[in-house]
């Protein structure tokens, strides 16, 4: 049985002790966020989205075989990408029971945008999925219809407040359902400025009534050549007041170091993407 007080993104005093690996798997993206750029192979960047390569399952265990035999710290195995999981199902479910066949003590974590997770829970729960990750960044759709440019059903996409409500709906339904499998359930914001950021509070209430677990306000990271890469990056002192508005309302987490898609090791070690041996 995992040990639960192993993961260093939810407890703060694993954190210096173990680390975790993301396995790159999915590549795919379900809906467009208007900070988003996934680009593969940018040795400058450290930040979501980004990944040095595309494994496949059958290539993700050999790189993870390959990590574990060089270092006994990794106590978490997550797929955030670099799309989003459940744009990529089949390999994202394929690669979680792969790991939990071969290491059964290792904790599985998944990062999603939520759009399609609720009806991978069940599947979740059988493979002892611990932790899963949603990025909610508004619950009011006229908030949210402005930070997606579009959100995709199978071949169905949705634009502004359409595309709004059906991402809210879901991500309500899906974070609902994580807390009835008792699975843990981080709420990831991004701090927009002039966007979201009067709206926080109001998201960090919402998610503890649902029963989220703690949530983690992440400022914006401008990114050139997307719609808010011309934003500023919020100040320090906007930020300290986001996270404590919303810990009135529940945990905040307040260590997240903005990790690629295929990032490894500790949180504390700089840009830690492995480049697959494969
Ligand atoms: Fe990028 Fe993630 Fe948004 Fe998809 S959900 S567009 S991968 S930030
Ligand atoms: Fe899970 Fe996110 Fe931590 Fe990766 S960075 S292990 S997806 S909480």
């Amino acid at each position: 049985m995992a040990d639960l007080s192993k993961h260093p993104c939810f407890n703060a005093e694993a954190r210096l002790q173990f680390g975790r690996i993301h396995l790159p798997v999915a590549p795919a993206c379900n809906v467009q966020c208007k900070f988003c750029d996934r680009k593969y192979s940018c040795v400058n960047e450290s930040r979501p989205g980004v990944t040095a390569s595309v494994m496949t399952p059958a290539q993700a265990m050999v790189h993870l075989d390959q990590v574990v035999s060089q270092r006994s710290d990794i106590s978490v195995v997550g797929i955030a990408g670099p799309g989003d999981p459940f744009a990529n199902t089949e390999a994202t479910l394929a690669t979680l029971k792969l790991v939990h066949d071969k290491y059964p003590n290792m904790l599985l974590c998944i990062a999603t945008n939520g759009l399609c997770l609720s009806e991978n829970i069940e599947r979740l729960a059988e493979l002892n999925v611990s932790h899963v990750t949603v990025t909610m960044n508004g619950i009011n759709p006229d908030i949210v219809k402005n930070i997606y440019t579009w959100v995709r059903l199978g071949d169905r996409y949705f634009t502004g407040i359409e595309a709004a409500k059906i991402l809210i709906a879901r991500q309500i339904e899906a974070i609902k359902a994580l807390v009835e499998h008792g699975i843990i359930a981080k709420v990831n914001t991004i701090i927009i400025p002039g966007v979201n950021d009067n709206h926080i509070q109001e998201v960090s209430k919402q998610v503890a009534a649902w029963g989220a677990d703690i949530q983690n306000c992440i400022p914006l990271m401008p990114v050139a050549g997307t719609p808010f890469g011309v934003l500023e990056q919020p100040a320090p002192s906007l930020i300290h007041k986001i996270r404590e508005q919303a810990g009135k309302c529940l945990p905040q987490m307040a260590h997240c170091s903005r990790c690629r898609a295929d990032a490894c090791g500790l949180l504390s070690e700089k840009n830690t993407q492995v480049r697959a041996a494969v």
